[in-house]
Order: C-alpha cells, then sequence, then structure tokens
C-alpha cells in the first residue's frame, strides 16, 4: 500500500533496511515523498514508534507540509514525533532542559533587531567606538561565529581589531546570558554544547532518535552537521535528502561538502540516485538541465520524465517593470479564466524590492495574493522609518511617528529621555514635539542629551526647508540620506542590509511613478502619497487559506511546486545579483537559485525582463539574465510588448552602452555597497571602462563604471 505510489527506485529507499542513507537526486524527483514514506514505513512495517523519529528541514511551511503529509497516510498520531526545522526543534530541546543548560526557565529569544541593539548597547558599555566598531559589522562576526559552532575563547584572533569584536562577542554572551535571552544561533549553539559536555542527556536522546531524517540536506552549514552527529551517535539511522543543484545558502554559511562527509561519518551509508522527475513537463524540465549543465563540478545526474511536453516557456520583454507586472497580472487573468485557481499560480523574484510594483498591479485588478516569508512592501520596517520621517514633515504632532524615528538611527536619545518627553507632553496636553521644545527651553537634559535632543530637532526642522520646494521624489530620496537611514542600513552587512538598502531605494521609485500618475487636486503630493502608503499596509493581504496568488522569492521556494510560474526581473544586475558579478562561485550560486526557480513549475513556465527599470533611484538599462539565454531556443516562445517576435531582435536591442567619459580622476563618486570615495585612475572606455576608486574605510577597489554614480 505504502509502496504502491512509488517507482522502484524509491520503494528501494522507503523499504531499505535500517540504516544509514543518502538520496541525491535532481529537482521534483520524490525526495520529499521518499522521506514521508519512509516514516510511514518505519511506523507502519518497522514498528518504529513516532517516538524515535526525528525529521527536520529548513522552513515551518516545508515542515508542516511534512507532517500533515505523514498525518494524511499513518494510522496514528503523529505528536510524539519531532519533525520541524532546526531552529524549532533545538527551542523544544532547550525549553525542556532549561535547567541543564543554565538558562532562565522563562528564556527569551531576540530576534535579528533586538539582537542588533543589545550589541550596540554591548559596545558602549565597553567604550568602544561605534565608527571603528560599527554594531552591524558586530553582529555579521558574532553570527558567523556561531554558525561555524565557536565560542569567544575557541575564535583565532586575525589582528587587533579582530580581537576586539572577539570581545565584543564575549561581553555579548555575558549580556545574554545575565537578560536570560538567546539568538537564533544560540539555539543551535547551546544545543550542540549541552549534548557534547552532558553525556546522560546525550545517551538519551541517541538512545531515543533511532531514526534522523533530513531533507534538503545540501543546504546544512557546519552547526546543522554537527547538531545531527551529536543526535545521531553511533547506532542510530540516518536518511538525508538532497540535491547539490538546489544549494543556495552558501552565503550563510552551508557547506555542499557536508553532502561527501556524510559517507564518511556515516559508514557504510547507501547512496540511492532518483532520476525520474514527476513534477515537471519536458520542456520544463529540458530548460532547467540545460541551464544547470552550465555549472562545472556538479555530482551530476539527468533527470528525465515520462510526462508530457508542455506548452513552451515564455519570455516576455517588458518595455519597463511596470509593463512586466501588467504582462504578469493579464496572464493570471487569462489563467483564471482557463480554470486555474489562484493559489495554483506563484511570482517569484530575486529581490524582495521586486514585489512592490507586482503588487500594485495586483492590486489595481482586485486580484488577492500573499507575500509569503516577507512583509509586504509598506509594512517593512525600513519603510516605516522612511514614511515616519516623512509624516513628522508634514505633520509635528505626529506622536506614533516622533516616537518611531526619535532615535532612529541610533543618535543617543534614551529611553529615559523619551520618559521624560511622554510624561510632559502627557501632564500638560501638548504633542510630543512641542513637549520636547520646551523641555528644551527649559534646560532640562544633561549637555549630552541636549546635544543629541538638538541635533535632533534642527535635523527635522532643516528636513522641512530643505523639501518644501523639492519635486515628491527628490523629498523622499533627500529625506532618506539626510535621516541617515541609508547609511544606517548600509553598514548592515550582508543580504539583509542589502534587501533593506534596495527596499528604501525603491521608495524615491514608488513617489516618482506616484507623482507622475497624478495627484488629487485637494491634497499636497506628499500628503497624497503618505494617504496611498498607508491604505497599501491596511490588512488587504489574503489569509493563508484564501484563493490567491503566492509571491515570494526565489529562496523561499525551495521545495515547494505550483502548476504556473512566473520568474519576474530575468535581468544581468538583477538576477545574477550584481554583488554575484565577476565572482564565478557566486554565479553558480545564483544559476542553481535559477534553477530552483524554473523546477518549481508543473505546468507553465513565464520568464520575464525589463528592458528599462528603475532601480537605486534611477532609470537602469540591463542586458536579459545569461539565464535566458542558457535556455535552449527551441524551447522558448518569446513576446515583446504583446507581439510576438523572433528571439534574437528581441536580445540586441536591450542593451545600450554606459555614455563615455562620465568619470575622471580626483572626481568623487558613489557606490551602492561601498559608500563614497575618489577616483584614482581609469581604464578602458564604454562597457569595459574600470574606474580605480580609493573609500576612506575600505582602501582601493578596481571597479566597473557602471557600478558607480557620481556624487
Ligand atoms: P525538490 O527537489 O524540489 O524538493 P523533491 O525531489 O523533493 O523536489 P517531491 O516534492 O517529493 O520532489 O515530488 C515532486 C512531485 O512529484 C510531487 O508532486 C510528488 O507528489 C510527485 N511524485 C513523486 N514521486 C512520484 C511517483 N512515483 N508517482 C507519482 N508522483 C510522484
Ligand atoms: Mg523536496
Amino acid at each position: 500500500m505504502i509502496l504502491n505510489s512509488l517507482n522502484p527506485a524509491q520503494q528501494e529507499a522507503v523499504q531499505a533496511p535500517l540504516g544509514h542513507q543518502l538520496i541525491l537526486a535532481g529537482a521534483g524527483s520524490g525526495k520529499t515523498r521518499v522521506l514521508t514514506h519512509r516514516i510511514v514505513w518505519l511506523v507502519e512495517k518497522e514498528n518504529i514508534s513516532p517516538f524515535n523519529i526525528l525529521a527536520v528541514t529548513f522552513t515551518n511551511k516545508a515542515a508542516n507540509e511534512m507532517r500533515s503529509r505523514i498525518e494524511s497516510m499513518l494510522s496514528m498520531p503523529t505528536k510524539a514525533m519531532w519533525i520541524g526545522t532546526f531552529h524549532g526543534l533545538s527551542h523544544r530541546f532547550l525549553r525542556s532542559h532549561w535547567q541543564e543548560a543554565g538558562l532562565p526557565q522563562s528564556f527569551q529569544i531576540l530576534d535579528s533587531d533586538d539582537q542588533f541593539r543589545m550589541i550596540r548597547r554591548v559596545i558602549h558599555a565597553l567604550n568602544l567606538d561605534e565608527d571603528r566598531f560599527p554594531p552591524k559589522e558586530a553582529q555579521w562576526f558574532i553570527n558567523g561565529q556561531k554558525e561555524e559552532g565557536r565560542e569567544p575563547h575557541q575564535v583565532e584572533p586575525r589582528d587587533i581589531a579582530g580581537q576586539m569584536f572577539i570581545r565584543i562577542y564575549q561581553a555579548y554572551q555575558e549580556a545574554c546570558q545575565r537578560a536570560g535571552v538567546m539568538d537564533f544561533a544560540d539555539l543551535l549553539l547551546k544545543t550542540c554544547k549541552l549534548l557534547q559536555t552532558n553525556a546522560t542527556l546525550r545517551a538519551h536522546y541517541q538512545a531515543r532518535f533511532r531514526c534522523l531524517l533530513v531533507d534538503e540536506f545540501q543546504d546544512t552549514n557546519n552547526l546543522q552537521y554537527e547538531w545531527l552527529k551529536l543526535l545521531a551517535g553511533e547506532n542510530n539511522a540516518v536518511m538525508i535528502v538532497g540535491d547539490d543543484d538546489q544549494s543556495i545558502y552558501g552565503w550563510r554559511g552551508a557547506r555542499i561538502e557536508n553532502i561527501h562527509c556524510f559517507s564518511k561519518d556515516f559508514p557504510g551509508a547507501k547512496i540511492i540516485r532518483l532520476e525520474q522527475n514527476y513534477r515537471s513537463t519536458s520542456v520544463i524540465l529540458e530548460a532547467a538541465n540545460a541551464l544547470i549543465s552550465k555549472n562545472s563540478g556538479r555530482l551530476g545526474k539527468n533527470l528525465w520524465t515520462e510526462g508530457k511536453t508542455g506548452d513552451p516557456i515564455t519570455i516576455y520583454a517588458g518595455f519597463n517593470e511596470t509593463d512586466e507586472a501588467f504582462f504578469i497580472v493579464n496572464r493570471i487573468r487569462d489563467l483564471r479564466q482557463n480554470s486555474y485557481s489562484l493559489r495554483q499560480i506563484a511570482i517569484l523574484y530575486r529581490s524582495n524590492a521586486q514585489s512592490r510594483v507586482i503588487e500594485e498591479a495586483l492590486m489595481q485588478f482586485g486580484i488577492p495574493y500573499r507575500v509569503y516569508g516577507g512583509l509586504r512592501y509598506f509594512e517593512r520596517a525600513e519603510i516605516k522609518d522612511a514614511l515616519a520621517y516623512l509624516r513628522l514633515l508634514t505633520n509635528l504632532s505626529d506622536d506614533p511617528a516622533f516616537e518611531r524615528i526619535v532615535n532612529t538611527p541610533p543618535r543617543g536619545i534614551g529611553d529615559r529621555t523619551l520618559t521624560t518627553i511622554r510624561e510632559y507632553a502627557k501632564a500638560s496636553g501638548l504633542t510630543l514635539w512641542q513637549a520636547l521644545e520646551q523641555l528644551l527651553e527649559q534646560k532640562q537634559f544633561t549637555t549630552r542629551t541636549e546635544t543629541a535632543l538638538l541635533s535632533f530637532v534642527n535635523l527635522i526642522k532643516t528636513m522641512i526647508e530643505r523639501t518644501l520646494a523639492l519635486e515628491l521624489h527628490k523629498q523622499v530620496e533627500y529625506v532618506l540620506y539626510a535621516s541617515g537611514l541609508i547609511d544606517h542600513y548600509r553598514k548592515e552587512k550582508g543580504e539583509k542590509g542589502l534587501t533593506r538598502m534596495e527596499n528604501l531605494e525603491e521608495l524615491v521609485n514608488a513617489a516618482h511613478q506616484f507623482t507622475q500618475e497624478g495627484v488629487p487636486d485637494e491634497m499636497s503630493p506628499i500628503a497624497a502619497f503618505l494617504a496611498y502608503a498607508a491604505l497599501e499596509s491596511g490588512d488587504v493581504q489574503a489569509e493563508v487559506y484564501d484563493d490567491c496568488v503566492q509571491l515570494m522569492t526565489l529562496h523561499s521556494a525551495k521545495g515547494l511546486e505550483f502548476p504556473v510560474v512566473f520568474l519576474a526581473g530575468c535581468e544581468e544586475e538583477l538576477f545574477p545579483h550584481y554583488l554575484s558579478m565577476g565572482d564565478p562561485k557566486a554565479l553558480e550560486e545564483e544559476r542553481r537559485l535559477c534553477y530552483v526557480g524554473v523546477t518549481r513549475a508543473m505546468h507553465k513556465l513565464y520568464m520575464s525582463y525589463a528592458e528599462v527599470r528603475r532601480m537605486h533611484g534611477k532609470e537602469a538599462y540591463h542586458r536579459p539574465s545569461r539565464f535566458l539565454h542558457e535556455i535552449p531556443v527551441e524551447l522558448v516562445e518569446e513576446i515583446r510588448f504583446r507581439t510576438k517576435v523572433s528571439r534574437p531582435q528581441a536580445m540586441m536591442s536591450t542593451y545600450q552602452p554606459e555614455p563615455e567619459g562620465r568619470f575622471h580622476v580626483g572626481q568623487e563618486v558613489r557606490h551602492r555597497v561601498f559608500g563614497d570615495g575618489i577616483v584614482l585612475d581609469i581604464e578602458g572606455d564604454g562597457d569595459d571602462m574600470k574606474v580605480t576608486v580609493r573609500f576612506p574605510k575600505l582602501g582601493t577597489k578596481v571597479l566597473i563604471a557602471s557600478y558607480l554614480t557620481e556624487k
């Protein structure tokens, strides 16, 4: 019965005698299906109790799906079974063993923002200069060390600055301990440490979990692998399931090498390959195979299907991002007429900021949607910060806006000062702004606090003066920079900081488009824009169970499948992402991400790009993504501005070279990640122009001209 719906290779994996197994197979070949069937087999045929089983995967959504698939096949409750994410299961473990772990019973978990604030306080307490030791960098350092499983005393300092970061790490750990809190990485780290040092507990859990199963194994990092080894011990059966071609978290420490280590660490592991794909049409599958074959050093496999040929992949060349969004929405309307339900349709993109234009188009046509694994654009923290500045500029009595930004970015205005202002305002029936002005007049603060408060008041006043005569999008741009928000997020290293900067820059685009589309007469553009943003962030998001289109980044789509997939923004610099340019390893990770995207589609795949896109506040022309060229022409139908054209034409006309002679030696220029610098040298011209720039904090770098703007 359990084996009925499986092919011979899958059956072999599901009914193998207890022991280690490595299932290495491509997308859609039934890996997750094998894993869930194996669990049912273990319980029903091997008489293993659900209590003895642990299954782990990467997202809560995937874990929930796994549990419900198992429940639907199994005749007994699965409650005793540990199914979850690495973080979720570690949390469960520590809740049971808080005493052994030296934690307070009610220990709390810090999210990334809380963690940042805590690290900042620690840096201040150590009397260190925030400019030399930016909290964001310290956060990046600390999380990186934790992901490698290293406690402060185990980190080798590279230089004097490195030593200071270790001190910050140490002090931060002590502060967490005192406050009874822990961060995400701690959940895993503390679980590992406890299992390493407490032999009784280790023996208990190793006796309990007789069978351990891991999905999406290609994305485990060192600490997660260590976690698995500790729980598995010597005698338990471990099944790992993965696909090296779908490893997309290298930037967060995931190691494909763990797949190679597995056979060594778990001797006798049986390797099973699955090659038949059940998910996609043969057109989609061939496209995916052709694409991924451009990567080097693969473990190698070839997927085939008995499924239908299917429709060609539609590539759409939009003339800008709005046109692209309307193409998608129009197609969704057609699909709906052809009896597809909305939940069968997914729109995937590389960067979070791309969702705004698509969300607006969907909203205009009243199509419900849900953004997965992220907030809707106008609800994101950094956007709310920026909007709060705009709100305070237009209305000094906007107390919630005042509260939100008075110390964002941090400018030394503490909770105690704020309480004083709040209480005074309340007692005298004033707004926070008025209260602040009066308290300043009365010289109620220490000199240090007064300086901080005055600089805030002056900042807001200057902003009001300077933005008065500006057009709306210039106003927004000015506020983003003058408020320090852009600099604040620039310091936040890694994907997250970058995402926030991209989102902020997207706000300038939103304002630009908003004014172009017309503002009602009776309102000032800024008031109209704020009203629009507030409405957009209202509770229009469809509930999980509603029939709605699913929007998510490619990263959060891993493991999922949809009858129809739209892959938007297939342009060089957007996808592959510009930070991967010139780095072959990073480019291969981008290609794997594209492979993940393509293989989510079951029946129909659309890929689209915009010839002009507003990015980082200006119009940019990018070539269509190289990934589009890597898909064989015969699998593709190309549509351009709603008329079919042949591929070469569509591909050639989109590239416009950078104007020559934009830069000269000695010029001040700006790079979105490295910040401001000075041109030292220029080589080549046009597309090949390379510019040597000295950045005050980072030293000298040679960059391609198109990554720079004049300051
Ligand atoms: P990914 O790499 O994307 O995680 P996967 O290898 O885990 O994919 P599954 O999600 O398990 O693949 O399966 C893909 C689809 O194929 C699912 O809809 C699944 O139900 C179906 N499928 C898998 N094996 C079979 C089979 N033997 N017969 C019919 N359908 C199958
Ligand atoms: Mg899967």
